[in-house]
């Protein structure tokens, strides 16, 4: 028996975004031991790669074992103590999880809420940093892939240091697709994921923690709750002392090196324009197929777009024809936005010009069929315009 072949699926939904043949080769390679000579240097480059995406200094850099959602918890897990107060910005399902696993760390969660499909109102977080002043953390989500928003982060940032607060950033679907700047930002800790910019498969979560981080971990005066995600075990294997804590995905480990590898080679810079070029391009398109975006074009994220769902098709079948006879994947709409929204992804290798075109056509055509009349050529020149302004 041998797993069968799975079929090649364009993957332009909310993550996993399509993986580079290098980057499965380099996952397919010899597995080492997690404490080999040779793995080492590997990690240390790793890590070395992560700070330059991250843009960081900071010595706690590393991936954590586990998906995206790993990361958040090992992010909160070690900076929350129970009883500390928490602010959160709630205006998706990632908000929301961020407010979960905050509580479930014993914290006193305050939320601060937004529409969904609007970004975070900076003062409503100042007004809960007044009104709360005992606040430890600010947690809030850089790019919420449920609705599409790109949070503005320089003056909530500016608030939560001047209440003498730490700020926590979910970067999963903006490191790789568009600035995080954690230095310039003075962001105290930001976690991603692979699946989604950085464009390796699903399994590891780049994190990293500033010096007021880790001062506040250094004081903590209760043990972590959780011993697979404690920091002080995981800064001593990532650390100096190699110290065995738990084996660590090697292989993983080589897809995310190369793929940081493949992003140091393009350029932080021209990785950005890349993401924004081709979102422009599919926006502009998929407006002329009379699909609208969410988001205003302020705010809208170009890793990921939410588009209303034309009144005259149904979600699903749409996307499983498109599934089925063109081997796209586009994501469906989450809590409010279910059988009202898709969700279109652009993230990482999945930024091109050619699944820009390949999904303005095959959904089109499903469009057409289904009774929402479109120009599937209108849509590839309004793409088009975008290109030729680029050039
Ligand atoms: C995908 C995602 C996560 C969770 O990552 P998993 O890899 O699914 O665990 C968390 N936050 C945001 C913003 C995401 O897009």
């Amino acid at each position: 028996m041998h797993l069968e072949k799975p079929a090649e699926v364009l993957l332009m939904g909310p993550g996993p975004s399509p993986v580079h043949e290098r980057v499965l080769e380099a996952m397919g390679q010899h597995t080492l031991g997690h404490l080999d000579p040779d793995f080492l240097s590997i990690m240390n480059e790793a890590v070395d790669l992560l700070r330059f995406v991250f843009e960081t200094e900071n010595q706690t850099t590393f991936p954590v074992s586990g998906t995206g959602s790993a990361g958040m918890e090992a992010a909160l897990v070690n900076m929350v103590e129970p009883g500390d107060e928490v602010i959160v910005g709630v205006n998706g399902v990632f908000g929301q999880r961020m407010a979960d696993v905050a509580s479930r760390c014993g914290a006193e969660v305050i939320e601060v809420n937004a529409d969904w499909g609007c970004p975070i109102d900076p003062e409503d977080i100042e007004k809960k940093l007044d009104a709360n002043p005992g606040v430890k953390l600010v947690g809030i989500v850089h790019a919420e892939t449920s609705t599409g928003v790109h949070q503005p982060l320089e003056d909530i940032v500016e608030m939560t240091h001047n209440h003498e607060a730490l700020i926590l950033v979910d970067a999963v679907t903006s490191l790789g697709g568009l600035p995080v700047e954690v230095d310039r930002r003075k962001l105290d800790i930001a976690y991603s994921g692979n699946q989604k910019c950085l464009g390796a498969p699903p399994g590891l979560a780049p994190i990293t923690f500033g010096e007021r981080a880790m001062e506040k971990f250094k004081q903590r005066k209760s043990k972590v709750q959780s011993w697979y995600l404690d920091l002080s075990f995981l800064t001593r294997y990532w650390g100096e002392e190699r110290f065995y804590h738990h084996t660590a995905p090697i292989n993983m480990i080589y897809a995310l090196y190369e793929a940081l590898t493949m992003i140091k080679e393009e350029g932080l810079e021209e990785r950005y324009d890349r993401h924004r070029l081709n979102s422009g391009a599919m926006v502009a398109g998929l407006k002329a197929l009379g699909v609208e975006p969410v988001v205003e074009d302020q705010y809208r994220l170009p890793s990921l777009i939410t588009v209303w769902i034309p009144g005259d098709v149904d979600d699903f079948s749409v996307r499983s024809r498109l599934r089925r006879d063109d081997l796209i994947e586009i994501g469906g709409g989450l809590g409010p936005f279910k059988g009202k929204a898709w969700r279109v992804g652009l993230m990482g290798n999945g930024s091109n010009r050619t699944n820009v075109e390949k999904l303005l056509k095959a959904l089109g055509g499903i469009l057409n069929d289904m009774g929402h009349k479109c120009s599937v050529e209108d849509a590839l020149f309004e793409a088009n315009q975008l290109y030729q302004q680029q050039q």
